[in-house]
């Protein structure tokens, strides 16, 4: 895969695609702050729909209008808001379809990017479905769970998998330990036609918590990224520790930003560079054996981690 050069004479790009999981008023802000006052701009994906209440892993939707209008804050401050499914528990078609509706009256627009949320029944191609042939045997003889997801089963209540081609552009799957994703990913944003639910596909960089997070961006990865003239997308949940219960920021993860910024990058929302990645080389459709490496390296990854989702 030929080398992308940067837009604006830039050495290397880098995003974040934060699941908006736990995140409430006054748990996540400052993260935010932090990005902006440092020139970045990134993608917070959103629930738009309350669910049950009492459910294990929650969060703010944007039913709660003290949430809804940070969101909006961010927006009109450049960062791109996402997708994370209808709200924080399974939901069916007709939820779903309500849940796009709704992103769409208050934003203007449908989501472009969408990452499935941990055991939603409707996620899309995910568990085993993110894997083909004896890679799929293998995983689910490792269970990781053996849970079952129908976003894309057309049978199933759960099926929106038409509605997210119709409307979405970006979906997150494999994940890397490798701050420059773009070089564990050279293919991305793809097509799969073994899963055609999905326009086109993107991968991560592990740093679901704060830990993680700032162990992939530490100073020796930050110089590597540059080096490499590279690309990260960053996996993350924004509201797991990054900003403590006195609303500070943590000092690590300011330090670690404010050092990559300093950098020559280009700092643009999700979808933004995504666009023009596909821009610079065209559509790119995977084939058997891009799939099989890439499959292969994931499960690499996720021993190595101990479970990713
Ligand atoms: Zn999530």
């Amino acid at each position: 895969m030929e080398k992308i050069s940067w837009p604006e004479g830039k050495t290397f790009a880098f995003t974040v695609f934060d699941d908006t999981d736990r995140a409430t008023p006054g748990n996540f802000e400052r993260v935010y702050d932090c990005l902006r006052d440092n020139g970045m701009r990134t993608t917070k994906s959103v629930w738009p729909i309350r669910g049950s209440p009492n459910h294990k892993v929650g969060g703010a939707t944007c039913e709660d209008p003290e949430y809804l209008a940070y969101i909006r804050e961010l927006r009109g401050d450049g960062f791109e808001i996402g997708f994370h499914g209808a709200t924080y528990h399974s939901s069916e078609r007709a939820t779903i379809a309500r849940g796009l509706e709704y992103f769409r009256d208050l934003f203007g627009s449908y989501p472009r990017t969408m990452a499935n949320h941990a055991s939603l029944a409707e996620n899309i191609y995910w568990g085993d479905a993110r894997l083909s042939g004896n890679r799929r045997r293998a995983y689910k003889l490792l269970n990781f769970r053996g849970l079952c997801f129908h976003g894309h089963r057309e049978e199933s209540p759960y099926f929106w998998g038409d509605l997210c081609r119709d409307h979405i552009d970006y979906v997150r799957n494999f994940i890397t330990g490798d701050l420059n994703t773009l070089k564990s990913y050279p293919c991305m944003p793809y097509y799969d036609p073994e899963r055609p639910f999905v326009k086109q596909w993107f991968s991560s960089s592990e740093g679901p918590d704060l830990h993680s997070f700032t162990r992939t961006i530490s100073e020796e990865n930050q110089d590597r990224l540059e080096a490499e003239g590279g690309a990260c997308i960053m996996y993350t949940h924004f509201a797991a520790g990054f900003q403590d219960t006195n609303g500070d920021l943590n000092r690590r993860f300011k330090d670690l930003v404010k050092r990559l910024a300093s950098k020559n990058g280009w700092f643009v929302p999700v979808a933004t560079f995504l666009d023009y990645v596909r821009q610079q080389r065209g559509e790119q459709v995977i084939d058997a054996t891009e799939r099989a490496r890439m499959e292969r390296q994931w499960i690499k990854h996720k021993i190595r981690t101990g479970g990713v989702s």
